[in-house]
């Protein structure tokens, strides 16, 4: 695929998404950096919907570095907490304080659990939006999202992935996505079907 650009910045600092969006964007042939190594500052991301936010995001990393840049805004809603913890999944827990002795990812797991106990519908999702911008005012940034459906396990189970991985038991495979292995959780996650689609919009672009 031949793109009219040639390289490409990741607007994220989340390594657990830098890893997959590495494999996921493998096709495309085009240099991708992570935000980080541009210095980038964090974005901040004070919008109630995905697509506000990742829109923020793209745009943020867009005009500090003045390069294309893709942002997601992803996280887990879960059916009987009203769609929580949404758009606050990185932060669900609130901030981790110094000498904690537990990573963010594991105190927002033990939060989930504890607002789960004792409930029996454990119906919940993933939740992706991918916007790519071609420079930071882009009119029409291209857009795509991914949906993941599955259920919140009592427990934890596997040692893979991020975030609510060891939580998330996917609804085909039975597994929880800290079970599945990096090649297939890319093929059925919500990021994994988003960016299918982006792929698609980005062909459409190609030369
Ligand atoms: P963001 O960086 O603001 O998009 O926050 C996304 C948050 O949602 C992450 O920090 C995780 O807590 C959660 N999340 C999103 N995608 C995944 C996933 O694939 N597995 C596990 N947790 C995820």
């Amino acid at each position: 695929m031949a793109l009219p650009f040639s390289q490409l910045v990741l607007a994220s600092n989340n390594a657990g998404k830098l890893r997959e969006f590495a494999h996921l964007l493998a096709p495309l042939q085009i240099e991708i950096l992570a935000q980080s190594t541009l210095h980038v500052p964090a974005c901040p991301e004070p919008h109630c919907t995905f697509i506000e936010n990742a829109l923020a995001k793209a745009r943020h990393a867009s005009a500090h570095t003045g390069l294309p840049a893709l942002a997601d805004d992803s996280g887990l809603c879960v059916a009987a907490l009203g769609g929580a913890p949404g758009v606050l999944s990185a932060r669900y827990a609130g901030p981790t304080p110094p000498n904690s002795g537990l990573s963010q990812d594991e105190r927002n797991n033990d939060l989930l659990l504890e607002n789960m106990r004792g409930i029996g519908q454990r119906r919940a999702h993933f939740y992706t939006v991918l916007v790519l911008v071609r420079h930071a005012q882009d009119p029409q940034p291209l857009i795509a999202e991914g949906c993941w459906h599955g259920e919140i396990l009592g427990e934890y189970r596997g040692n893979d992935g991020f975030g609510y991985d060891p939580l998330f038991m996917d609804a085909m495979t039975g597994k929880t996505v800290a079970e599945l292995a990096i090649d297939i959780k890319n093929r059925i996650s919500h990021r994994g079907q988003a960016m299918a689609k982006l792929l698609q919009q980005l062909e459409r672009l190609s030369t």
